[in-house]
């Protein structure tokens, strides 16, 4: 999907606009969020054209305290990942330097720019948001994302001006594996030691305006598509160090593949940073793989450093703890095939399907035996469960009497009773509750 990401000063709007955009859409996959910081990265859909949207102010803990050298970095970064920003402008302060100095940034980096007027509140500031014209990036268009005037015509601008998508035909059949996480974890290094000197490449897709997304190879006796290698390679040294850089970079990634490596580095532990990547991962749904690498250069290798690890780990990313962990180098190659073959396994459990008769022989008597608590004297029945075909996770419906009922702790019961009894192992599942 394209990416469009807001810019602009602290204050203006941007997590206001943001939530306008993005609303809708979060009410229906907030089932499966539990994140704290949803303010940063959603979808919207517009004219039936979907899009995503990143607050560039989401990324800072106190935007009042940031120093203005990293925002114009921010933005900086903004203009080489995002499809089209828009530059978010106060009305009530009118022109400031800073809005001048994003302004030639934007000129500069040529890609599609829309100039936002914000809080315009009522006529008079009309007739304010004129001066903004001097930005040079054309006629401002009004807004309040406070009460949403003028953001449906705004809508109607970006759908327009946003990049046609030319899909790269792939086969559909061959997992798509994103290589994630932050600066230095060894993203590179590890997809080096995946190709090896041989670089025995299949297929370079011909990209089409900007270097294309997959690359595919066939290595240790099946084939794959590795997303947005070239990204990988490709490094900013001025705008590394942010942790918004790492971010915009996976986006595209993850957006584009059906497995996700988050590489961690294992002398550093996991850190917000990482957390960040993860939560990119779930939101989009995407199947999960974790890589703790340099693990040569930890010393005590002993089982319950590794048990630490991975309770660590775990905890942090619960409630969805059932993934594969993998501690490798990829200096040394240790357990690089393994990572692979995780990969490819987890690509797999995505694709799983479990038959009408066997669930309900299964899950039925373990509902019978623990049934949903009772509510206000009301009994909840489960009588009939069933797996949706043709989704893009294992999704799974129960039908109940009473499904308003049925509490997300219940729910993840029956997760946690399906993942027992079948690999769902590194895939996240939905689990609907139905009226029969
Ligand atoms: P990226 O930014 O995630 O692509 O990280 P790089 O692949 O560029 O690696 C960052 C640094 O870590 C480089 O100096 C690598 O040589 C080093 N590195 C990567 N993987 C390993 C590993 O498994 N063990 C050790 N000791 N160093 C590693």
């Amino acid at each position: 999907a394209n990416l469009v990401a807001i810019v602009g000063r602290p204050n203006v709007g941007k997590s206001t606009l943001f939530n306008r955009l993005t609303q809708s859409r979060r009410a229906i996959v907030s089932e499966t969020a539990g994140t704290t910081r949803d303010r940063q990265y959603g979808k919207c859909t517009w004219n039936a054209k979907e899009f995503s949207v990143v607050d560039t102010g989401g990324w800072v803990v106190n935007s009042d305290d940031i120093f203005e050298d990293a925002i114009r970095r921010q933005v900086i970064v903004a203009t080489q990942e995002a499809d089209l920003v828009l530059f978010l402008v106060d009305v009530t302060t009118g022109v400031t330097d800073w809005d001048e100095d994003v302004a030639t940034i934007l000129r500069r980096a040529k890609l599609p720019t829309i100039l936002v007027a914000n809080k315009v509140d009522n006529s008079s500031a009309y007739y304010e948001a004129a001066e903004f014209y001097k930005l040079g990036l054309g006629e401002p268009r009004c807004i309040s994302a406070a009460t949403g005037g003028g953001t449906g015509d705004l809508l109607d601008t970006l759908v327009d001006m946003l990049p046609q998508e030319n899909p790269e035909i792939i086969e559909e059949e061959i997992p798509r594996f994103a290589v994630v996480g932050r600066p230095n974890a060894g993203k590179s290094s590890i997809i080096n030691a995946f190709i090896g000197e041989d670089r025995n490449i299949v297929t370079e897709i011909a990209g089409t305006t900007r270097d294309s997304i997959y690359t595919r190879f066939g290595k240790f006796g099946f084939d794959f598509y590795l997303v947005d290698t070239a990204g990988i390679r490709r490094k900013n040294k001025v705008t590394e160090d942010l942790e918004f850089y790492s971010v915009m970079r996976s986006i595209r990634a993850i957006e584009n593949s059906d497995v996700c490596l988050l590489m961690l580095d294992a002398t550093r532990g996991i850190e917000a940073q990482d957390m960040n990547i993860f939560q990119l991962i779930q939101k989009n749904n995407k199947s999960l793989v974790v890589v703790v690498n340099k693990w040569d250069l930890v010393e005590d290798k002993s089982q319950k450093v590794i048990n630490t690890f991975e309770a660590a780990i775990r905890s942090r990313m619960a409630p969805f703890v059932d993934f594969p962990i993998i501690f490798a180098s990829a200096l040394t190659k240790q357990r690089i095939f393994r990572v692979l073959e995780t990969a490819k396994q987890v690509y797999l459990n995505r694709k799983a399907r479990v038959g009408t008769a066997k669930l309900n022989e299964v899950m039925l008597p373990i509902i019978e035996a623990f049934p949903p608590p009772s509510i206000k004297g009301k009994y909840i029945k489960i009588k009939y469960c069933t797996q949706l075909p043709n989704t893009q996770i294992p999704s799974f419906v129960f039908y109940a009497n009473l499904p308003q009922y049925v509490k997300e702790n219940y729910r993840r019961f029956l997760e946690n009773k399906i993942r027992e009894n079948w690999s769902m192992h590194g895939c996240p599942i939905n689990i609907f509750i139905r009226q029969k």
